[in-house]
């Protein structure tokens, strides 16, 4: 049985990028004939806005998309990361790391990887051998495979590669702060609310990579995946809550506009006639 999911940080209003996602992983999800589930990210509290989640469901709601379950919440869900933290940990998987943004940096350029500026940056391995640091507040970190290469076959983007410990290296499980990080929270619910399909915006194929290797080490399964074009502004920069992007109005309009990007011709009638159109032409693109 399909299971699709749209899992929205309740950081802001839906914006047109992310009514795309929601709209792309519901028609896969009805064109499948499967059940369509909410989950609210709200892991990353200090970013998370007071009333956001509800409103992304009233917005969701009134472009006719309405989930089969009640959301689950990442801020419920502690004891199932911590849980599989231990896992890992008990499988020798998990190191605390100390290092602070300017020790990484250093690190990288004494190894002559000169860190960019507004990426992410691949962590040298400082601690794995060992905390520097025994003291203060510590991440925890997941020590990669020996390979760490990740193949995979996404629905529209086709056959990928990626060396996860070249891009990004051991990656944070849970933050200094305590806080959980995306990655891990992600790969646990996926698997708890059974999704065998995730649907999202093309900048989350970078993160592809590494919840396939956490499914494998969790003894999880993978589901398939099927990124969708972004919504660009006018400068070809990804729509994102913080910009000053236009704010949706969430009906018939939006949800047309939505639909054309997704390459789905829009319909004269009401909501519910749009939606049933899209299905039918979705089916035809992607199933
Ligand atoms: N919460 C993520 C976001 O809003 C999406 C996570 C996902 O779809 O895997 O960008």
């Amino acid at each position: 049985m399909y299971v699709g999911r749209f899992a929205p940080s309740p950081t802001g209003a839906l914006h047109a990028g992310s009514l795309v996602a929601a709209l792309a992983s519901w028609l896969d999800a009805r064109a499948a004939r499967g059940r369509w589930l909410l989950r609210i990210e709200d892991v990353d509290t200090p970013r998370c806005v007071a009333g956001a989640d509800a409103l992304i469901v009233r917005q969701l709601a009134a472009c006719g998309l309405q989930a089969d379950a009640p959301p689950l919440r990442q801020s419920t869900r502690g004891a199932a990361y911590a849980r599989a933290l231990a896992r890992l940990a008990a499988a020798g998987r998990v190191y605390p790391c100390s290092c602070s943004r300017s020790d990484i940096a250093r690190a990288l350029r004494a190894q002559g990887r000169a860190p960019a500026p507004g990426v992410e940056w691949p962590y040298p391995g400082t601690c794995r051998d060992g905390c520097r640091r025994a003291d203060g507040a510590r991440a925890q970190r997941l020590r990669l495979p020996d390979d760490a290469c990740v193949r995979w076959s996404d629905r529209r983007l086709g056959e990928r590669c990626e060396d996860v410990a070249a891009s990004v290296g051991d990656f944070v499980l849970r933050r200094a702060d305590g806080l959980w990080a995306y990655q891990l929270a992600v790969v646990v619910d996926d698997a708890a609310q059974g999704v065998t399909d995730v649907v999202r915006g093309e900048d989350l194929a970078t993160s592809t990579a590494r919840q396939l290797l956490l499914q494998r080490a969790l003894g999880l399964p993978s589901p398939r995946y099927l990124h969708v074009a972004l919504v660009l502004d006018g400068q070809s920069r990804k729509l994102s809550k913080s910009d000053a992007a236009a704010p949706l109005v969430p009906g018939l309009g939006a949800l047309r506009d939505a639909c054309r990007h997704l390459g789905v011709q829009p319909h004269g009638g009401s909501i519910a006639e749009q939606l049933e159109s899209a299905v039918v032409q979705w089916r035809e693109l992607w199933r």
